[in-house]
């Protein structure tokens, strides 16, 4: 509970030393005891360690047991994650290369084939590219040397968090902790942010371009900011990259350059269908420091080429007109199920929908009965979502046909008009 324990307390034999830390940013037993009961609701419901073997997105077949489901949760919105050209680019990738990956560090020595990738990528989005095996490790390498004051000039900067900024980001505010002042903002709160300006000499600001629950970083007045007092500028584009921007650029790129002030992150384990996390720079110089510095990003194992050779595949994606025609069939499929079924996010151009049920029994209990129908969706519910708003979370992709998504939403229909938590197959 306390930060320190006095010596005194610790030589006590009667009392055990209470070694607790200052638990301001991160509380593990307050996590575990408010999700695992959850997790295991899920669990006793089937719902979550199924092993599958993949037909193709929408058709998963559980071995031995002869049932076969849609996936309603996959991140793939352009179903990229099996097109021809990202398949090829792995198997080409890993034959001209004759291996998986060095081995090495890369901030010492990388493969060609990396180099091409930052250049193909550093073209396709206007910036510089830096390559890692996930977004996690580029956010957790690159955050606290922001709050440090190493990535800009005017010295450590007073770290301010969107509440709702993706956990990636959440969970590297401990280590910023012990490099500056660490703040947690309301969900896109400009006063508060414009207050902390006011206040500090060097600011940065943490969150999400495109949050996975709806809505969208207040990008305009954040730049506003950033003009008139310098503000540091922290976005992860992962749920909007490949999706939005003629060339899949992301909602935050789309809008803006990166430079000095501004750092724009993503996974590339989402609509970009590849694996892997990229920083985009405004200058190769940063890329070599992070390299250097960004701890993961230095020590960890460098991208793989299979990975490397996907990302190859999926950016000549990227520079044909097929994007478009993706972007344009994930458009018809989203308006076709806000059609069907409007939900408070229908219309926000981003593929997460939210079905509210209320309660987390019934959110689990009516994933469960559309799953033994062939449907995964995820049940929701505390602390993922505020306690009452449970439901299901499902994604729209553009490899998904109107039939589909018209019997998936014939059987929510018709299941929320039951009293789901009597239903046998609980
Ligand atoms: C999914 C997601 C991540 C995690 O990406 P990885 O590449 O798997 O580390 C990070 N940020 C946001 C906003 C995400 O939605």
């Amino acid at each position: 509970m306390t930060e320190t324990t006095s010596s005194a307390a610790a030589l006590d034999p009667g009392q055990a030393p209470d070694v607790r830390g200052a638990r301001r940013f991160r509380n593990s037993s307050a996590l575990v005891r408010n999700s695992d009961p959850v997790w295991q609701a899920a669990a006793d419901h089937g719902l979550i360690d199924i092993q599958v073997e993949h037909e193709s997105n929408n058709r998963l077949v559980v071995p031995g047991t002869g049932h076969a489901f849609a996936n309603m949760v996959s991140c793939s919105y352009l179903g990229l994650n099996r097109h021809p050209k990202v398949l090829e680019g792995v198997v080409s990738a890993v034959r001209e290369t004759g291996t998986i990956e060095l081995m090495t560090s890369t901030t010492r020595i990388r493969p060609t084939i990396q180099g091409r990738l930052e250049e193909e990528l550093s073209d396709l989005f206007g910036a510089e590219i830096l390559p890692a095996t996930t977004c996690t490790a580029v956010t957790a390498g690159i955050l606290p040397l922001v709050a440090s004051g190493h990535m800009a000039p005017g010295g450590p900067r007073v770290m301010v968090f969107d509440r709702f900024a993706h956990f990636s980001m959440s969970y590297v505010k401990a280590i910023c902790a012990e490099e500056s002042l660490v703040l947690t903002c309301d969900h896109n709160d400009l006063d508060f942010i414009a207050d902390t300006c006011r206040k500090y000499p060097s600011v940065a600001y943490v969150g999400d371009g495109a949050y996975s629950m709806g809505g969208a970083a207040a990008l305009d007045g954040l730049l506003e900011l950033q003009e008139r007092h310098g503000l540091y500028l922290f976005i992860d584009d992962s749920h909007s990259v490949s999706i939005i921007g003629e060339r899949g650029e992301g909602y935050a790129r789309s809008r803006t350059e990166v430079g000095e002030l501004t750092t724009i992150v993503t996974s590339l384990g989402k609509g970009f269908g590849s694996g892997g996390g990229i920083a985009l720079l405004d200058s190769r110089r940063k890329a070599e420091f992070l390299s250097r510095h960004g701890g993961p990003l230095g020590w960890s194992q460098d991208v793989s080429v299979p990975t490397i050779g996907a990302a190859l595949g999926s950016a000549e994606v990227h520079r044909s007109p097929e994007l478009g025609e993706l972007q344009a069939a994930l458009r018809a499929n989203l308006d076709l199920f806000d059609e069907l079924l409007p939900t408070p996010l229908a219309g926000n151009g981003l593929p997460v929908r939210r079905i509210d049920v209320g309660e987390a029994d019934r959110a689990v209990a009516l994933s469960a009965e559309l799953y033994r129908r062939g449907y995964y969706s995820s049940a929701i519910f505390f602390p993922i979502v505020p306690r009452g708003e449970a439901g299901l979370r499902v994604m729209i992709r553009a490899d998904m046909t109107a039939e589909e998504i018209t019997a998936f939403i014939g059987h929510v229909r018709e299941l929320l008009d039951q009293d789901l938590t009597d239903s046998p197959s609980r």
